[in-house]
């Protein structure tokens, strides 16, 4: 059976066997791009609801940062931030890990 990528109904999906089932490459690399510029929006304008859960989520595991001290991936926060990670990285960055 093969999955249909579910952005574009189009392409097939990816199956990663840490993640399931996965855009097709060309919609991951759009998302990626996309998902990065608006990261960077939201974090400047996140409801005041938003920010107080994000930040309890953040200081439940003692401030997880995305990225270690080199700009890598940081390997602890995608363990806890699985499905986040996708949003961060992508998927070849991830399989490094
Ligand atoms: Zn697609």
């Amino acid at each position: 059976m093969t999955n249909i990528c579910l952005v574009c109904k189009k392409n097939p999906a990816e199956t990663s066997s840490r993640f399931g089932a996965l855009p097709c490459t060309s919609c991951r690399q759009k998302q990626h791009k996309k998902v990065g510029k608006i990261n960077r929006v939201e974090f400047a304008s996140a409801s005041k609801t938003d920010r107080i859960g994000m930040d309890r989520l953040m200081n439940e595991h003692g401030m997880v940062q995305p990225w270690d001290i080199n700009g890598k991936p940081n390997s602890e926060f995608v363990k806890i931030y699985k499905e986040k990670a996708l949003d961060y990285f992508s998927l070849s960055e991830l399989e490094k890990l």
